[in-house]
């Protein structure tokens, strides 16, 4: 079995995107840029297409569409970043949706019958129009951004910006501005939502209303047991010394698979839900942590992430967002899909 391994549970996933769907009752955008956040779009993409509340997907750039069609699916992919010249050959060939924010981009398409999402910036201070409304009947979605989800007040001065900027695209069908954290506003007047965070299984707030389940177990093997004197360097430049007698364990994943270097003598792994404590350097390829008295072998797994330590938690830790630590799992660790035979 692997030294590493991502779990997906695809039923989760599933009733993830249900539970989105249910509170919001709009169908779903699933953005699944990144390698769908690192998880693996191969995997989740399959899972997220079979289901007829996921109307479409979205990614960053072309290439990431360009894969997805690979992958089979057929739905509407919304390219985020914009169109530049060189991928509009790609972005016509595999019928590729570019969301336009620039009037360069929008120059770039020039007259060919490419259909396209219109985005404006209420507030986020990055992609998008300020307020010039755009006349272009390829025009099949309007979309915004929010900045700051979990600002109350500022949001809903964007949901009522954007709300006035809507008004002047009277038949266009696709209105969509929430992304997971987003989704508590309920907004009135958008017909999707554009989630990516939450359908991984990550509560993107404190006190989320949303009912969003675990999808996701990282693991790693421990690939050497064994016990270090009092006052024993442990890993690199010899950041910690064991105050004492101390069983260590090695285990087989780094800040290369993931594990960023912050938690060098800050994180902790788990074991049968124990912590382990990181000790000194986190190293490419390998941790070490304190075995205390647990009866860890070599060969036995340590968890990373599971259902009791989100990527949230342990990006706390790690002083950064799950986004960016999720993002970070590298293409060394095997991925397995499980609980796909269960209908949810
Ligand atoms: C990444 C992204 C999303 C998804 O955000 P989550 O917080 O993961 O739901 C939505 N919209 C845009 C424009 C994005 O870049």
């Amino acid at each position: 079995m692997a030294r590493a391994l991502l779990e997906i549970n695809a039923k989760r996933i599933k009733e993830n995107v249900k539970a989105l769907y249910r509170f919001s009752r709009k169908k779903i955008i699933a953005v699944v840029k990144a390698d769908a956040y690192g998880v693996g779009v191969e995997y989740v993409a399959p899972i997220l297409n079979e289901m007829e509340e996921v109307d479409s997907f979205a990614v960053a750039c072309a290439r990431e569409g360009v894969q997805l069609r690979e992958l089979g699916i057929k739905k509407e992919i919304l390219i985020l970043g914009g169109v530049l010249e060189e991928e509009l050959g790609i972005i016509e060939d595999y019928e590729l949706t570019p969301v336009v924010s620039d009037r360069e981009h929008l120059r770039v398409l020039g007259e060919r019958p490419i259909n396209f999402h219109i985005k404006y910036d209420t507030g986020m201070g990055r992609l998008g129009f300020l307020k010039e409304i755009i006349e272009d009947d390829r025009i099949v979605g309007v979309m915004s951004h929010l900045s700051s989800p979990a600002d109350k007040e500022f949001s809903l001065k964007q949901i009522k910006e954007f709300e006035e900027i809507v008004k002047h695209y009277p038949n266009v069908k696709k209105i969509h501005l929430e992304s997971s954290a987003g989704v508590i506003y309920n907004v009135p007047y958008t017909t999707h939502i554009r989630v990516g965070l939450a359908i991984y299984g990550e509560k993107p707030l404190k006190n989320y209303p949303i009912s969003i389940k675990p999808a996701l177990k990282l693991r790693a093997k421990l690939i050497s047991v064994k016990e270090v004197p009092e006052n024993y360097p442990i890993s690199y430049s010899r950041t910690y010394i064991t105050p004492k007698k101390t069983r260590i364990g090695i285990v087989a994943f780094g800040y290369a698979d993931g594990l960023m270097k912050s938690l060098s003598n800050r994180g902790y792994l788990l074991y049968k839900g124990k912590p382990l404590k990181i000790l000194g350097n986190v190293t490419m390829d390998m941790t070490i942590v304190e075995l205390g008295d647990t009866e860890a072998k070599v060969g036995d797994y340590v968890d990373i992430v599971n259902e009791e330590r989100s990527f949230t938690a342990l990006a706390k830790d790690a002083k950064t967002i799950p986004y960016e630590l999720m993002c970070d799992l590298s293409q060394r660790i095997e991925r397995v899909v499980i609980g796909e035979c269960i209908e949810v």
